[in-house]
């Protein structure tokens, strides 16, 4: 057998040239090289919390591999994990059913999942701008046709009443991300309320990312009992069998490497997921389900903690941004990241966003991403992920203030317009 690269690019199916890397995982690849030649580089560039997996959800998979939980398990998921996950986003109504829940190495599976069942060829579907890269290459994978629509830092991630005043009838699905990666904007009820009246008006159906919940900077962390999560679309009323919940365990349990997600589906969908679930992944190893049960019982805590922390650094550093001239940067209210708009440094020091990164990367040692990582709204923005301790994110923050104060030191090719796309995506 051939692998897919040793192929002629004539017996690729075409579908495969929809698809695009992710420029997170690129840079992290050159900021491992750089490290291990000995340059001291502070990485800001890939979705990554730096704490350990709490040490009971550790535990959980040690005990259950000694306990030989070694085999296929069922496609869906294990039953108590689907329960566990039922109620946490069906609450005390028991509005979800375990049957809906397909547990997936990941939210991305449970993402292309969700993709692969409500895209047919030449549907639209409305992607966010700037907005997580995966998105629009699996949307076109699937035959479909991303349309963006703006996302500002400010304000509600969510599409606006323009965009459906244009709106194609081959739209079919809306993919909205909140707490939202890059900006970190969290949807207000009123903005979900809206969003979900024109879902109905145009019979659309939503995929909600909701990977980063769990992790907003104000929550109502005075009662023990108060909901862990942001609001979702999901819980305004009519709107529950049009919408796929895409979740999981990487951001908030710090849980990347276990590849662990799942997708609340409707009733038919989930069908469908569990299907494709069987045909491609077979079941997500029992171990590593068990340490995803240990979360959902136990680890409220710990993301608390994690939450806490991130608060304390997104603080830091928009203190420190709001400190470096021909920088602004709107405050996050969730995930991990912050989203600074670098448009008049880039006017100064005659660059694109990519040719400010690369250079700060080489001549700064800091890695973060360009904006247009995330779509060509993105290109007067930067990416930076809050995930190193206060001390280094202060020290990189200081880093980029001195690479945006200096003029690139050899010439680049001076652009006016609106700079380069990225056609390598973006980022976790
Ligand atoms: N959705 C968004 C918005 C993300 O930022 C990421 C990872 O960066 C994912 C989904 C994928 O999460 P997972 O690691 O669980 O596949």
């Amino acid at each position: 057998m051939h692998s897919n690269v040793e192929l002629p690019d004539a017996r690729l199916a075409e579908r495969v040239g929809a698809l695009r890397d992710e420029g997170a995982f690129e840079v992290a690849r050159r900021t491992r090289t750089l490290s291990a030649s000995g340059r001291d580089v502070i990485s800001l560039a890939i979705g990554e919390p730096d704490f350990p997996t709490p040490v009971e959800i550790v535990e959980a998979a040690v005990r259950a591999l000694r306990d030989g939980e070694t085999r296929y398990g069922p496609p869906e998921g294990l039953a108590e994990l689907r329960d566990a996950i039922a109620q946490s986003h069906g609450g005390a109504s028991r509005s979800v059913h375990a049957s809906q829940v397909i547990v997936t190495p990941g939210a991305k599976p449970a993402l292309a999942y969700a993709i692969l069942c409500l895209v047919a060829p030449g549907d639209e579907v409305l992607v966010p701008d700037p907005g997580f890269p995966i998105y629009g290459s699996l949307v076109r994978f699937a035959g479909g046709v991303p349309v963006p629509y703006l996302v500002r830092p400010h304000g509600d991630p969510l599409p606006d009443d323009l965009t459906f005043a244009r709106l194609s009838p081959r739209t079919r699905v809306v993919i909205v991300n909140s707490p939202h990666n890059p900006t970190g904007a969290v949807a207000s009820i009123t903005g979900l309320a809206r969003l979900a009246a024109a879902v109905e008006r145009h019979d659309l159906t939503v995929i909600s990312d909701e990977v980063y919940a769990r992790l907003l900077h104000a929550p109502d962390d005075s009662n023990a009992a108060a909901p862990l999560r942001a609001p979702s679309i999901r819980a305004v009323p009519g709107l529950a069998s049009r919408t796929v919940v895409i979740d999981g365990f990487s951001k908030a349990f710090a849980m990347t490497g276990w590849r662990l997600g799942y997708g609340v589906f409707p009733r038919p969908l989930a069908r469908a997921a569990g299907l494709l679930a069987t045909n491609v992944h077979s079941c997500v190893p029992a171990f590593v389900q068990r340490a995803g049960l240990a979360a959902l019982e136990s680890g409220d805590a710990a993301v608390r903690a994690h939450r806490a922390e991130l608060r304390r650094r997104r603080d830091a550093a928009l203190q420190a941004l709001s400190g470096i001239p021909g920088l602004s940067c709107a405050e996050p209210l969730g995930a991990f990241y912050a989203f600074p708009e670098v448009r008049s440094a880039l006017r100064t020091t005659q660059e694109t966003t990519e040719e400010l990164c690369d250079r700060l990367l080489r001549d700064q040692g800091v890695a973060v991403l360009p904006g247009t990582a995330f779509g060509a709204n993105g290109t007067e923005f930067v990416r930076l992920a809050l995930t190193v301790p206060s001390v280094r994110l202060l020290e990189a923050i200081e880093r980029l203030g001195t690479g945006l104060a200096q003029a690139p030191p050899t010439p680049v090719a001076r652009r006016t317009g609106r700079g380069r796309s990225v056609s390598s995506g973006g980022a976790a």
